[in-house]
C-alpha cells in the first residue's frame, strides 16, 4: 500500500503565512504515485484542521494578501489506538471518524510551536515518524542564544551577543544599555526565537536601542543584542542528510541587498523583486566555498540536526567566516534559498522532498 504523508503547515507563529506558501509547493511536489497525502493546517489559534489540500490557494503571497489556515474546518488529532497512531477527525455534532494511520508527518512549520521541538516532542510521544530535526536540535536551533552556546562549544565562530530578557529590561534599562555598550555600534537586535527577520532591527546608536529591544520583545520576551557584521557578505549553505545519515552540503549562495533595504528583512525575503539579488551559487573562491561547506556540515553535526538545515553565514572581506544561525525548517518554496541551492547542486525540488520523506521513513520510533 502507498505510504501516507501528513503535511502539517500554518501554525501559531508569526511565520504562519510563509509556512502556508511552503506547504503549497511541497503538496504539489510530493509524488502521488508513491504517497497519499493528508494536508493538515494549524490555524493561528492553534487548532488542527483538515485542509482541502488545494495547493493553489496556499501560494498567493502579496503585500496585502497572505495565505492563512481557515480555522473553521473539521478538527484533526492524533490518537494512539491499539498499537498504531491514527489521525482522527472531529466534525461538530458528528461522531469522530478515523483517517487511519500516518507513516510520516512533514512538519512544514517555521518558528515557535513547530520549528522549535514542540511538535517534534508530540510526534515522538505518539510514535509517529517525521521529517527533519528532533526535539533537542530543533529547540537549540530555534533559540539563538543556546544555538551560539552549542556552536561555540564545538569550536565554530559565532557573532558576539548579549541576551536581554523583558524582565531585565523593565527592571533596569540603564543597566542593560550599559551592559550592551561594550559591544559598540551598530548592533542588531532580534527575538531569540524567531524567523523571517520578524522583530529584527539594526541599531546605529544608543538612541535607537530602546525601541529595538521593545520591538524584539513584542515577539519574544528573550531578545539578543548582537554585534553587526559590518561589510560582511551574506552567504547561506544547505545541508541535507544522505540516506546513510551523513550530512551533504549544497553549493553556497549569496544574498545581495539592493535598493534602500539595510539588511535581509521580511520584505527583502518575500517580496524580493526590487530588494534582493540572489547569486545561486555564490561567486566564491574554491577554498572559501569549501570552508563554508565544511562549517555548515560541522554546525549541523554540532547541534545534532537531522534531515535538513540551512546554515547562514557572514563572510568578511578580510577572510573571516562567522555562523549567523541555523534554520532547521528553512523556507521551502521553489524560490526559497534552500531548494534553489540544491537545484544548483543537482538535486531538484521533487527529489529533495522525496529524500526528506525517505529519511523520515527510516526514523526509529522506539516502538515495537
Ligand atoms: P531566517 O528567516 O533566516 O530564519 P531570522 O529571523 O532567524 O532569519 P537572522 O538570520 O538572524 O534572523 O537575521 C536576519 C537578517 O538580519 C540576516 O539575514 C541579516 O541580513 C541581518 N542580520 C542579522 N544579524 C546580523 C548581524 N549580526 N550583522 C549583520 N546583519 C545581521
Ligand atoms: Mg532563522
Ligand atoms: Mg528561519
Ligand atoms: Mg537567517
Amino acid at each position: 500500500p502507498k505510504k501516507r504523508i501528513a503535511v502539517v503547515f500554518g501554525g501559531r507563529s508569526s511565520e504562519h503565512a510563509i509556512s502556508c506558501v511552503t506547504a503549497g509547493s511541497v503538496l504539489q511536489a510530493i509524488d502521488r504515485t508513491k504517497y497519499d497525502v493528508v494536508p493538515i493546517g494549524i490555524a493561528t489559534d492553534g487548532r488542527w484542521v483538515l485542509e482541502s489540500g488545494d495547493p493553489e490557494t496556499l501560494q498567493i503571497l502579496g503585500p496585502d494578501k497572505l495565505p492563512e489556515v481557515d480555522g473553521a474546518r473539521a478538527s484533526v488529532m492524533l490518537a494512539r489506538e491499539s498499537g498504531t497512531t491514527d489521525l482522527v477527525v472531529h466534525e461538530p455534532s458528528q461522531p469522530p471518524t478515523t483517517l487511519g494511520e500516518v507513516d510520516v508527518v512533514f512538519p512544514l512549520l517555521h518558528g515557535p510551536w513547530g520549528e522549535d521541538g514542540t511538535i517534534q516532542g508530540m510526534l515522538e510521544m505518539a510514535g509517529v515518524r517525521y521529517v527533519g530535526a528532533g526535539v533537542l536540535a530543533s529547540a537549540v536551533s530555534m533559540d539563538k542564544a543556546y544555538m551560539k552556546v552549542v556552536l561555540a562549544a564545538a569550536g565554530l565562530p559565532v557573532m558576539t551577543s548579549v541576551t536581554v530578557t523583558a524582565r531585565e529590561w523593565y527592571r533596569d534599562p540603564d543597566r542593560v544599555t550599559h551592559r550592551v555598550s561594550d559591544l559598540g555600534y551598530p548592533l542588531f537586535v532580534k527575538p531569540a526565537r524567531g524567523g523571517s527577520s520578524i522583530g529584527i532591527s539594526k541599531v546605529h546608536h544608543a538612541g535607537e536601542l530602546a525601541d529595538a529591544i521593545e520591538e524584539a520583545h513584542r515577539h519574544d520576551p528573550k531578545a539578543l543584542v548582537e554585534v553587526a557584521a559590518e561589510g560582511a557578505r551574506e552567504i547561506e549553505c544547505g545541508v541535507l542528510q544522505a540516506l546513510d545519515g551523513s550530512p551533504e552540503t549544497s553549493l553556497p549562495a549569496e544574498i545581495r541587498i539592493t535598493g534602500d533595504h539595510e539588511f535581509y528583512d521580511f520584505a527583502a525575503k518575500y517580496l524580493p523583486e526590487e530588494h534582493t539579488e540572489l547569486d545561486v551559487p555564490a561567486h566564491l573562491a574554491d577554498d572559501v566555498a569549501a570552508e563554508l561547506r565544511d562549517l555548515a556540515a560541522r554546525a549541523f553535526e554540532a547541534v545534532g540536526c537531522e534531515g535538513l538545515a540551512r546554515v547562514d553565514f557572514f563572510v568578511f572581506p578580510g577572510g573571516g567566516i562567522v555562523v549567523n544561525e541555523i534554520n532547521t525548517m528553512p523556507g521551502f518554496t521553489p524560490l526559497s534559498m534552500f531548494p534553489r541551492m540544491w537545484a544548483a547542486s543537482g538535486l531538484d525540488y521533487p527529489a529533495l522532498v522525496d529524500r526528506l520523506i525517505e529519511l523520515a521513513l527510516r526514523r526509529d520510533t522506539g516502538l515495537r
